[in-house]
Formats: C-alpha cells, structure tokens, sequence
C-alpha cells in the first residue's frame, strides 16, 4: 500500500462503516430519532479522507503497525454491530431479574470493561443525523493506557485511543450478544462514532461527572477513559437516582488547568453553556484542526489533576480546603 492510498483505505472503511450502515438504521421501523433540538455528530467519519500519509516518516510506520490495525478493529466492529441487529428477538423481553444485570457487570468486566452504568436516553442527545433502536442504554467506560497518554500529544497518544475505542467496540458488541441470547434486544453503540452524546449519558449514569475540558471524570480513571454503550430493550435497569460526582464541577472552577493550557484556546473560561441538545465545553472548530495535526492531543487529559493523582484524594482534600459543603 503506498503512502497516499492508506487515506483513501481508510476513508473507504470509514464510509462502508458509518455512512451506509447508519442509513439502514435510519430506515428501520422502531428507530428512535433525533430531536429538533439534536446537534450533529462532529466527528468527520468519511466525509474527506484523513491526511496520516503526510505523517514523517518514522512515526507514518509506528502509525501503520500499531494505529491503522485498531481504525480496522473499530470499523469491523462498527459493520458487525449493525448486521447482529438481525439476530434480535421479534418480541424482546423488557423486564431483566437482578442475576441478568448480575451476569451482565461480569461479562462486562471480563471484556476489560472498568464500569458501567444505566439510563435513558432522551431524544434530544442522540446526534442529529443519527438514530438508536432501544431508548434503555448501559453505559460503558474503559481506561485508557496511561503511559502512552502521558506522552501526548503524539502517536502514543493517538495508539492507545484507537486501541481503546476497539476493545470497547467489541466489548459492547460481545455484551449485546449476550443480552439477545438471553432474549432481549440489544444494539451496540461504537466508542468511536456512536450516535448519542456518550459523556452526558454516563453522567446522567452517575458514572461520573463531566469536567471543564467536556470529558467524564470519574473514580479510578480520571478524564482518562472512552465510552460505549448497548442500547436494549430492558426497561427496569437499575438507574441511580443522584450523581455522587458532582463535587467535581465545582474543583474545575477553582482550576482550570485545562482551560489554561489548551494551545489552541478551545476550552471555555465560564461554565459549560447549556443548548437545547446538551452542554457546550469544547470548542470543536478550534479543537478538531490541531488534533488532527498532531496525531492526537489529550493535553487536557494528561494536565488534569484526576489523571495524576487519586480521585478520593482530591475528593478528600477539596472538600478540605475548597469547597465547603463537606
Ligand atoms: S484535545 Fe487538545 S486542543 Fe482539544 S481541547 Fe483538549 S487540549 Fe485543547
Ligand atoms: S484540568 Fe482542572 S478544570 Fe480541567 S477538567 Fe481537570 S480538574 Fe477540571
């Protein structure tokens, strides 16, 4: 394969993955569509094709052999996830014993999954020019390497990105075959592409809660994690019903680290701003174009105080120091 023609490979993957397939979603009977609220997808899967040939040299090769074989995984993944939608039960069951849920952590974990979570998802955080099958979500949350990350920005980074939106990938698609086995129905949201906004719903999870730099942060993984999520026709998931992270966005207003040492300005002094399809934290349009050239940036991932230090420490100390409501 030459340099230019892995653009194009991968464009092609992207497209055969995301931009085919979401249409028969669309298209299917019981898909759940977006809001007039809902804001689009802003992640460019396939609309141009990437520019990793003008990579140098010896990091285009690091790329080829650690990065290209998980943009592989991901999209098989992706084009799996929607085939299985076939195998789902004409009449899924919609009640799940507390011993499925039980089988289901297990499962999850024994995927490599660190947490999971429960909740709905409202219309209006579904993207815009996407749709779900089950309105039921289980959220799933995986750490990511912190030795690469703590090397970005950089091709370290960019590895263990792809290598965890793989594994979760499968993970989620592993999980919905479970779920159908046991007769409900099941669809697999990919970490990379999916079709709803993922850090608002594991909030609404109570898996964590969602920092100035718009990521979720969370007890034992920091801001350092991808998600994914199953869709399922399980209607009594066991959902909590306060967040215990809250805390948190309170810390991020004394320090704005992240804020600060964004290098292209893209994260917001004031409060995130709240739209009708969710929260604003990041500015995509300043954000996007710097990642892209530097194979990655996960700056304000490494330079948070939650990826180097202990959540119940910071908890413990903020609440010491900072914040008063202990
Ligand atoms: S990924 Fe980098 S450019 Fe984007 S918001 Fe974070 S620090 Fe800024
Ligand atoms: S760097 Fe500071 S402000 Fe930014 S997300 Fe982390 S704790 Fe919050």
């Amino acid at each position: 394969m030459t340099d230019e023609s892995i653009d194009h490979t991968i464009q092609k993957m992207y497209q055969e993955a995301y931009g085919k397939l979401e249409r028969e979603i669309l298209s299917l009977p019981q898909a759940i569509v977006p809001s007039e609220h809902s804001v689009p997808r802003n992640c460019p899967l396939g609309d141009e094709p990437p520019n990793f040939s003008q990579l140098p040299d010896d990091i285009f090769q690091r790329f080829l052999s650690e990065v290209f074989p998980n943009i592989r995984r991901c999209t098989e993944a992706r084009k799996y996830g929607i085939i299985s939608l076939r195998h789902n039960p004409g009449e899924p069951e919609k009640t799940a014993a507390e011993d499925v849920v039980d089988a289901l952590r297990r499962e999850a974990r024994d995927q490599g999954v660190d947490r999971i979570g429960f909740t709905t998802v409202p219309r209006h955080l579904i993207f815009s020019d996407c749709a779900i099958v089950y309105p039921n979500v289980i959220m799933l949350a995986k750490r990511m390497d912190d030795g690469r990350l703590g090397r970005s920005p950089g091709i370290d980074g960019l590895t263990t990105t792809f290598e965890t939106y793989a594994s979760l990938g499968e993970a989620a698609n592993h999980l919905a075959d479970f779920l159908r086995r046991a007769g409900f129905g099941a669809a697999a949201g990919m970490s990379l592409g999916g079709a709803a906004f993922y850090p608002e719903l594991a909030e609404r999870a109570g898996m964590g809660a969602r920092g100035r730099n718009g990521l979720l942060i969370s007890d034992g993984a920091g801001p350092a994690q991808r998600l994914a999520c199953v869709y399922t026709s399980i209607e009594n998931l066991p959902q909590v019903e306060d967040n215990p992270h809250q805390w948190v966005q309170r810390f991020c207003a004394r320090c704005l680290n992240c804020v600060r040492l964004c290098p292209v300005g893209a994260l917001h002094h004031s409060p995130p701003r709240k739209v009708p399809g969710g929260h604003i934290y990041v500015d995509a349009d300043k954000c996007r174009p710097y990642f892209e050239e530097n194979q990655g940036c996960g700056l304000c991932i490494v330079e948070c105080p939650f990826f180097r230090r202990e959540y119940s420490v910071l908890k413990e100390r903020a609440h010491r120091y900072l914040l008063s409501d202990r």
